[in-house]
């Protein structure tokens, strides 16, 4: 396969050319379950409606003008968001990474602002994963993602996940914020338990930090609430950075924050050309329409049981593929005891898509909308790849 794509993916040979709901469908004519949601974006399926419905109407009327002016439906996403979560602000840019940059920034502005110029480092976690900007690679603690671009972003230090002792002994006069994924993505579904969350809220008030969580992953309905962190109560943090299932497909990212710790992000202090135009703004109102709908999260939650449940069933019966079931809600790994990646493959022959994460794991993110005939047909697929990678593994 020769491409004038630059090579930085390891491309499957899959040509997909339309979505419905929870499928997709290649030019040759497959039918594959989506289990994957373009890595956790496609939160409503494919082709929903009422997202297309919306984008068409905007498509038709305006999609951009600068930031310099008021966008009506800018300011209604960002009311919204505001009036479901602990922010008085929201900022809109077009990806996970920038949602990040803009977190990262604040903090350290709202410090500087405040006179307190030594305050610039953030304390993220090892295996965390926050995009592939150069700060954000260097926020990250993947060795693979960081090789080769030394020198890195001076400004980050790095403690095991989950782990406060060691977060607490890495605070310096020099710590601004700590940057936590309530649950690790890439890093293979590791769940920030609640006592955690709640420990990283308190450290952070007892040391004067500001609290940062990346909800690009988990955020948005995945686990049953519009945010991970509302889990555990008491854990609220200072800024979030929101991306993915925020667009439904359409690039969108958000950055939320309080007041106090947005104090330094004023006219001129950050900026974006497309970051909040009006389509991207249909798209994600859209997008909320359906998620705050009466009823939408708790069916999140109560497929995410029913899935989960199935599946630890799974694991009991092939303990020789999977090792271990982990997750919330619709964002769920599975710990393999075979090669993650044959795992991957075999359930592509079955016409399922899921996606690898670190630490040897297939993630399982499907669109939050599917219902018992999805959960029953995954099922399925999972039970056949599991029974050839079993007679496989006794070859
Ligand atoms: N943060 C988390 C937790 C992610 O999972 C990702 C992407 O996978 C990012 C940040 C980066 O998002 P993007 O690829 O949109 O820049």
């Amino acid at each position: 396969m020769s491409s004038a794509v630059m090579p930085t993916y390891a491309r499957f040979d899959l040509e997909f050319d339309r979505g419905e709901g929870c499928h997709l469908f290649t030019v040759d004519g497959r039918r594959f379950l989506d289990f994957n949601s373009g890595i956790a974006v496609s939160a409503l399926g494919h082709a929903h409606p009422h997202l297309v419905k919306v984008v068409q109407e905007q498509a038709a009327k305006l999609w951009h003008v600068s930031n310099l002016y008021r966008i009506p439906d800018q300011e209604r996403l960002a009311e919204r968001l505001v009036a479901n979560s602990f922010a008085d602000y929201a900022f809109f840019c077009n990806s996970g990474a920038e949602a990040l940059e803009a977190g990262i920034k604040m903090a350290r502005k709202h410090f500087y602002e405040k006179g307190e110029t030594e305050k610039y480092r953030v304390i993220t976690c090892n295996d965390s994963f926050h995009g592939r900007t150069l700060a954000t690679i260097s926020a990250g603690g993947s060795a693979k993602v960081r090789k080769g671009f030394d020198p890195l972003v001076d400004a980050f230090d790095h403690v095991p996940f989950g782990n406060m002792n060691e977060l607490r002994n890495a605070i310096t006069p020099q710590t601004a914020a700590i940057l936590v994924e309530p649950i690790q993505g890439e890093g293979g579904i590791h769940v920030g338990t609640l006592d955690y969350l709640r420990a990283l809220r308190e450290t952070a008030d007892e040391y004067g930090l500001l609290l940062h969580y990346d909800e690009v992953q988990c955020g948005i309905g995945r686990t049953g609430k519009l945010f991970a962190y509302e889990w555990a109560e008491k854990a609220a943090p200072d800024i979030i950075s929101l991306a993915k299932g925020l667009g439904g497909g359409f690039p969108v990212g958000a950055c939320l924050a309080t007041r106090e710790a947005a104090s330094g992000f004023t006219p001129g202090a950050h900026g974006t050309t497309f970051g909040g135009n009006p389509l991207a703004m249909a798209a994600a109102n859209a997008v909320l329409d359906v998620i705050l709908g009466e009823g939408f999260l708790d069916h999140v939650d109560r497929t995410g049981r029913d899935l989960w449940n199935r599946l630890v069933d799974l694991q009991k019966r092939y303990p020789e593929v999977i090792a271990e079931v982990r997750g919330a809600g619709l964002m769920i790994g599975l710990k393999c005891a075979v090669d993650s990646g044959r795992f991957v493959a075999t359930l592509m022959d079955n016409n399922m898509l899921t996606v690898g994460a670190a630490d040897n794991v297939v993630r399982l993110l499907p669109p939050l909308i599917i219902g018992e005939a999805e959960v029953a047909e995954a099922m399925a697929a999972l039970e056949a790849a599991c029974q050839s990678l079993k007679a496989e593994a006794a070859a």
